[in-house]
C-alpha cells in the first residue's frame, strides 16, 4: 500500500488533488493511508461515511462521491467537505437547506453524464445549464458550486475515454467563463479514477478519485 501510495503520488502533479477512495475499506486500511499523509478521503454510502467518521481523525477531509439521496443530507452537513455527486436540482436545494440550519455554505460539484452506459448517475449539458440559469438556483445561499465531476466510460477503448475526458474539459471552461466569471471558486474538475487518472490529468482534471491503485482489489461483502 506504501509503495503504492509513492507510485501514484509521483504520477499526480502539484495542481492535481489526490482523494483516496476507502468505500469498503476497514477504519485500520484508512488510517494507514492517513499517516502517509494523505487526508482527503472518499466515501459513496452515507451510512458507511457516518460510520467511519466518527471513529477516524478529525481533521479528514471527507468527500462524498456516490449518489447521496435527499433524506441522507442532513447526517453529514455538520463535516462534510466536498459533495462531488450533486446530480438534481432537487438534491441541491436540499443540500442548501440544511446547509443553513448549521449556518454552513457547503461546497459541492455538479455530477456530469459523460459516459455512454446506462447506470451512471449525472446531469447532461443542457440540464447543468438549465440548472445554473434557473432563478431558484440563483437564490440558493447556502451552497457553493465550485467545479463538475465525471466518470469516463468502463472500457478498454482509450481514445474513447480520452474523448469523454476531453469533452468534460471544454464543457468545464465554457461554464466557468459563462457562469463563473467573477468568482475564483469554480475551479475544481474531478475526474479520474485508478484506471484512468494519467488519461484524465492530460486531458485537463486536477482532482482524481482513486481507491483500487492504493488500496488494491475490493472485495464486496453482501449481507
Ligand atoms: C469507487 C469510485 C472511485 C474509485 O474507483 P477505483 O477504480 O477503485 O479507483 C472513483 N469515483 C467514484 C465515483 C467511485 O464510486
Amino acid at each position: 500500500m506504501i509503495d503504492n501510495i509513492k507510485k501514484i503520488l509521483s504520477d499526480i502533479p502539484s495542481h492535481v488533488q489526490l482523494v483516496a477512495v476507502s468505500k469498503t475499506r476497514t477504519v485500520d486500511e484508512i488510517m494507514e493511508v492517513y499517516k502517509r499523509g494523505i487526508m482527503d478521503f472518499g466515501e459513496n454510502k452515507v451510512q458507511e461515511l457516518l460510520l467511519k467518521e466518527t471513529r477516524l481523525p478529525k481533521d479528514i477531509r471527507w468527500h462524498l462521491i456516490g449518489h447521496l439521496q435527499t433524506n441522507k443530507v442532513k447526517n453529514i452537513i455538520p463535516f462534510i467537505t466536498l459533495i462531488h455527486s450533486v446530480d438534481s436540482f432537487k438534491l441541491l436545494k436540499e443540500i442548501d437547506y440544511q446547509a443553513k440550519k448549521h449556518g454552513k455554505v457547503i461546497d459541492c460539484l455538479l455530477q456530469v453524464y459523460i459516459a455512454q452506459e446506462e447506470t451512471k448517475f449525472g446531469l447532461d449539458y443542457t440540464e447543468v445549464e438549465t440548472l445554473l440559469k434557473s432563478e431558484q438556483y440563483k437564490q440558493l445561499r447556502n451552497i457553493r458550486i465550485t467545479g463538475l465531476m465525471g466518470m469516463a466510460t468502463f472500457t478498454d477503448n482509450i481514445n474513447q475515454v480520452r474523448q469523454e475526458f476531453h469533452s468534460l474539459k471544454t464543457f468545464f471552461d465554457l461554464i466557468k467563463l459563462n457562469y463563473f466569471s467573477e468568482t475564483q471558486s469554480f475551479s475544481i474538475l474531478s475526474m479520474g479514477m485508478s484506471g484512468d487518472y494519467k488519461i484524465a490529468i492530460d486531458e485537463g482534471s486536477n482532482m482524481v478519485r482513486i481507491g483500487t491503485a492504493i488500496f488494491g482489489e475490493r472485495i464486496y461483502t453482501t449481507k
